[in-house]
């Protein structure tokens, strides 16, 4: 029997949740995210208990917080202690290595910096490995290095290679041992009259080996929570709810598997003066009555600083939109022409204007028949 197994056997992961067996795995999570906020050591300094507390909830989340996990240690719970699978004598007794404390979750609240996304996809047990878990990290743009585009590092905490083994899960210095159980195989032959089945061997979760002296700083998981540094490449034109997906950034595998995905959750500033429309940047440009009337060349501002002329041709009408090809970062900048109506005048512009009043013969409304 593994100590994993017996991890399974012991320990009442729903009770230690405080959820029912029939949970979703929606209030599984809802419940495991509030008691972990609750007994994180960062909100409990110096309190071991809570800090124990902390451990237990993960690794009773590592466990039934996974959909088939929670299978699985439901099948075992029904077996109960001395099923034929686990009775004494099964197994080699070598698998400390396998004992997991959840770290997998730790790095979901860390500072708040990132979100865990989806769980590992991987097979546990499967001489595979498993896959790591996906990680969701947020970023806030500038408008312009949204519009751009632009390379960055991002710092995240989060799970990642454990420096002290480099992954490997056992102390420097010591490797992992040949599984006695399957003897190295990875699987066991059973034989049933006619047939022979060959099952993962549960002693080593189908690997063929076993960690026997963990590695302290990752306890044999191969995986720490530590800040790291990753490179993004952000596309021009980003907006913001999208998501760029990095493969293979995520958290690292376990047992061979492949990393998981890092999800980068894009949030854009506002600009001032500029705003977008598809990849189109759009910008409202206030003209006069007389512009508007008898047309004019009117300087604009550009995101890249350079302004450019454009002609409004008379007779524009207020909410007319221009289009500068190839001016609005990837795509085309789109001018609305907004005629101003001034709030006070001179005594001149007052002249004017009645002098224009009284030669108006014409009122716009005549097509409402009034
Ligand atoms: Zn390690
Ligand atoms: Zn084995």
């Amino acid at each position: 029997m593994t100590e994993y197994e017996k991890e399974w056997f012991e320990k009442d992961y729903y009770a230690i949740l405080g959820v029912t067996e029939s949970a979703s795995s929606k209030d599984i999570k809802s419940r495991y995210r509030k008691l972990a906020r609750e007994l994180h050591p960062d909100s409990n300094p110096g309190d071991g208990r809570a800090e124990e507390q902390f451990k237990e909830v993960s690794a009773a989340y590592d466990v039934i917080g996974d959909d088939d996990k929670r299978a699985k240690y439901d099948e075992v719970r029904k077996m109960g202690p001395i099923g034929p699978m686990f009775g004494p004598g099964a197994g080699s007794g070598h698998g400390t290595g396998h004992f997991n404390v959840g770290m997998d979750d730790i790095g979901d609240l860390l500072g708040g910096l990132f979100n865990r996304g989806g769980r590992g996809r991987g097979q546990p047990g499967s001489a595979r490995g498993q896959r790591g878990n996906d990680i969701e990290v947020d970023l806030t743009l500038g408008f312009d290095d949204a519009v751009n585009g632009l390379e960055t590092a991002i710092t995240l905490t989060s799970e990642a290679t454990c420096s002290g083994c480099d992954g490997r899960g056992s102390a420097p210095g010591t490797a992992p041992s040949k599984c006695e159980s399957c003897d190295g195989r990875g699987v066991h032959d059973e034989n049933q009259g006619l047939f022979s089945f060959s099952r993962p061997c549960q002693s080593c979760g189908g690997r063929g080996s076993v960690i026997t002296s963990p590695c302290t700083n990752c306890r044999g998981s191969g995986v720490e929570v530590r800040p790291r540094e990753v490179k993004v490449r952000i596309p021009a034109g980003v907006k913001t709810g999208q998501k760029i997906r990095l493969k293979q950034r995520g958290g690292p595998g376990h047992g061979g598997g492949p990393p998981g995905d890092l999800f980068v959750h894009v949030t854009v500033e506002p600009h001032e003066m500029f705003g977008r429309s598809g990849r189109d940047l759009t910008l409202e440009v206030p003209i006069t009555f007389a512009e508007a009337t008898l047309g004019a060349k009117v300087k604009v501002p550009t995101l890249n600083g350079e302004a450019v002329k454009i002609r409004i041709p008379p007779g524009t009408v207020s909410g007319k939109t221009f289009r500068l090809k190839g001016k609005g970062g990837a795509g085309d900048l789109l001018v609305t022409v907004a005629v101003a109506v001034p709030q006070e005048l001179s005594k001149e512009q007052r002249q004017a204007v009645e002098a224009f009043a009284k030669a108006t013969t014409e009122s716009p409304r005549a097509h409402l028949g009034l």
